[in-house]
C-alpha cells in the first residue's frame, strides 16, 4: 500500500517536472498533444519451430511505441498481445512463442505520448497466420499430393514455384519450402528480401530434363543463379530437400554479390549453408529436418578422400585451379569450400561478410573499359578477387590459418564416411512421409540413410507413396508389403486415421493402410516392397 502511494507521488512529481519544461528544448511545452503517428505496417512470419510467430513493424512516423492486438483461434475478439515501448531504443519486432495450433490474426497501431496524453495512429491492416500445422506430414492420410495437369504456379511467403505439367507435388509444399527457407535465413543471418540485387521472391522452376526421359527423377542437372533456381521433380521433398536447399543457397549468395566468386567460395557457401540448415532443423524442427536431409548426408557428400593431397598445395592454389580439386574430393572444390566456410564461421564468427567486399571488387573489375562481357573473367582473376575479398574482410593472414585449423578439425567435424553404415537417427522425429526414391540407380521406398532407423513413436505416412507409385509411376500397388525388423510393434491406420490393427510381424501387407506408427523406442529396417523394384541398373 505504502509502496503504491509512493509510486503515485513520484508519478505526479515527474508529471509536474515535465509540464514545467525543466527538461528544456527537447520537450516544447506549448502544444499539449503529441503529433499523431502514421498508420503502422505489420508483417508476420512463422517460426521454424511451428509454434512461434515473429511480428515486424515498419518504422512509423511519430511513433513512441506500438500496441499489438491478436485474435486467437476460435475467438472473434481482438485482445492486447503486447505493447512495445520505444524507451530510446528501436523496438519494432516481437516474437510470440509457444502458440497452440490454429489461425492467429494480428494488427498493430502506433501511439505517441505527450503530457501523459496518448494519441493513437490508425490500426494496420490485419495479418493472419496459421500456426502449427504442427507436422509437415499430411494432415490426414488422405492428403497424398497431386500431379500437375498444366503448368502450375504456387506462390508462397518467400518463393514462386513454376512447375511443369505432369509433375508430382507433395502435400504441404508451401509449408515445407518456407520452413526450409526460414531456417536458411536463420543460419546465414541474411534476409533475402534485403538483398542488393533482388528484392522479390525467388522463383523455383521444377521440370524434367531432356536427358531424363527415363524412370529416373533426379539425375538431371539442377542449377541456381540470381533469383531463379531449377530443380528436378524428386528434389521437391520426395527423396529430400537437399538439392532445393543447395540451389537456394546460390540464390541467397547472388542476392548480395553480383558475380561468381569461384567454385570454392560459391559452392562452399551453398554446401555449408545446407549443413547448417539441416543442423538447425534437426534441433528446432526435427520433422522438417527429416524432410530436408540429415546434416551427415551433407558431410558424406563433401567427404575428402585424402587430406594430405589438399594440404600439399595452398588454398590460393586450389582457388585458382578448382578443377584439380577432384584429386582429393569426389565433389572437387566443393569439399574444400565447405571446410573453408566452416573455418570462417567458427574462427571469425561469420562466413558471409565477404559477400559485400567481393561484390565491390567484382563490380569495379567488370566496369573497367578492357573488360569483355563475352569472355567474362578468367578463373584466376575470379580467384584473385576472392582472395583479396577474404583478406580485406577477415585480415591478411586469414588463409594462413586455414590448414592448421583443419588439421585439428578434419575428423569428426566434417566427416561422415560411415553415414550409410550407421543407424539413421529418427528418434526425435514424430512424423515422416516416406517416398519411393527414383534415383537413376534404384527406386526403393525406404526411410532415408542407412538400413536401420532409430525411432521413438514414429508415424510414417505411406498413402502418398502408394499414390506416387500407382498414379505417377504406373506400378501395380495391390500387394505392397512393409518390411520391418523382428520385434517391432506397428500400428496400422486407415485413410480416416482409424486404428485397423496392431501387429508384430516382419512382413506387413499394406492393403487399406494409409499410415503406420512404430510404437515405442527401437531400431528397425523400414522398406516397402511388392512393386517392380530395380536395383543399380541405369534405366
Ligand atoms: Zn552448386
Amino acid at each position: 500500500m505504502r509502496n503504491s502511494i509512493f509510486k503515485k507521488l513520484i508519478t505526479i512529481l515527474l508529471a509536474t517536472v515535465f509540464a514545467a519544461g525543466l527538461f528544456g528544448d527537447a520537450l516544447p511545452a506549448k502544444a499539449d498533444t503529441a503529433a499523431k503517428p502514421s498508420r503502422a505496417k505489420l508483417t508476420v512470419s512463422a517460426g521454424a519451430d511451428g509454434k512461434s510467430v515473429t511480428l515486424s513493424i515498419a518504422k512509423t512516423k511519430n511513433a513512441a511505441g506500438y500496441k499489438i492486438m491478436v485474435k486467437k483461434p476460435g475467438s472473434d475478439k481482438f485482445v492486447k498481445l503486447k505493447t512495445l515501448k520505444q524507451d530510446g531504443t528501436e523496438k519494432r519486432t516481437y516474437t510470440a512463442k509457444k502458440l497452440s495450433a490454429g489461425e492467429y490474426v494480428f494488427k498493430v497501431r502506433a501511439y505517441s505520448k505527450k503530457n501523459s496524453k496518448t494519441v493513437w495512429g490508425k490500426y494496420s491492416k490485419t495479418a493472419a497466420l496459421t500456426v502449427g500445422a504442427a507436422s509437415y506430414a499430411p494432415n490426414a492420410a488422405t492428403d497424398v499430393g497431386y500431379i500437375t495437369k498444366a503448368k502450375t504456379t504456387i506462390e508462397t511467403e518467400y518463393l514462386i514455384f513454376d512447375i511443369d505439367p505432369g509433375i508430382y507435388v507433395v502435400p504441404q509444399l508451401a509449408a515445407k519450402a518456407d520452413g526450409i527457407f526460414r531456417a536458411m535465413e536463420a543460419v546465414t543471418g541474411l534476409r533475402v528480401m534485403d538483398g542488393k540485387y533482388h528484392d522479390y521472391k525467388i522463383t523455383v522452376h521444377v521440370s524434367r530434363y531432356e536427358a531424363q526421359d527415363t524412370a529416373a527423377e533426379n539425375s538431371g542437372p539442377t542449377g541456381g543463379s540470381d533469383d531463379e533456381i531449377w530443380i528436378a521433380p524428386s528434389d521437391l521433398f520426395v527423396e529430400s530437400g537437399y538439392a532445393f536447399a543447395h540451389e537456394l543457397g546460390h540464390a541467397f549468395n547472388r542476392e548480395f554479390t553480383g558475380g561468381f566468386a569461384g567454385t570454392v567460395m560459391d559452392e562452399g557457401f551453398a554446401t555449408y549453408t545446407e549443413m547448417l540448415a539441416a543442423e538447425y532443423l534437426a534441433e528446432h524442427d526435427p520433422d522438417l529436418g527429416a524432410i530436408l536431409c540429415s546434416p551427415d548426408l551433407v558431410k558424406y557428400n563433401m567427404m575428402l578422400e585424402d587430406y594430405e593431397v589438399m594440404y600439399d598445395r595452398s588454398v590460393e592454389y586450389w582457388m585458382k585451379h578448382a578443377d584439380e580439386a577432384y584429386d582429393f574430393c569426389g565433389n572437387g572444390a566443393y569439399g574444400l569450400g565447405f571446410r573453408l566456410m566452416g573455418y570462417l564461421d567458427e574462427s571469425f564468427g561469420d562466413y558471409t561478410s565477404w559477400f559485400e567486399t567481393y561484390d565491390g571488387l567484382y563490380t569495379a573489375k567488370i566496369s573497367l573499359p578492357e573488360y569483355d562481357p563475352e569472355e567474362g573473367l578468367t578463373d584466376k582473376t575470379v580467384a584473385n578477387l576472392a582472395i583479396r575479398a577474404l583478406k580485406t574482410t577477415y585480415g591478411d593472414t586469414v588463409l594462413d590459418g586455414f590448414y592448421s585449423w583443419m588439421r585439428s578439425n578434419e575428423y569428426g567435424r566434417f566427416d561422415a564416411d560411415d553415414y550409410y553404415d550407421r543407424c539413421n537417427a529418427f528418434a526425435s522425429v514424430s512424423a515422416y512421409t516416406v517416398y519411393p526414391f527414383y534415383y537413376w540407380a534404384e527406386n526403393k521406398t525406404k526411410l532415408p540413410g542407412g538400413e536401420m532407423t532409430e525411432y521413438s513413436d514414429l508415424t510414417v505416412f505411406i498413402a502418398p507413396a502408394e499414390f506416387y507409385l500407382r498414379e505417377y509411376k504406373g506400378e501395380d500397388t495391390s500387394a505392397l508389403i512393409l518390411n520391418v525388423s523382428a520385434g517391432t510393434t506397428v500400428e496400422l491406420y486407415d485413410a480416416d486415421g482409424k486404428l485397423i490393427d496392431t501387429v508384430q510381424s516382419e512382413k506387413i501387407p499394406l492393403t487399406g493402410v494409409a499410415s503406420v506408427k512404430l510404437v515405442g523406442k527401437g531400431e528397425t529396417v523400414f522398406n516397402i516392397t511388392g512393386y517392380h523394384i530395380y536395383d543399380y541398373v541405369y534405366h
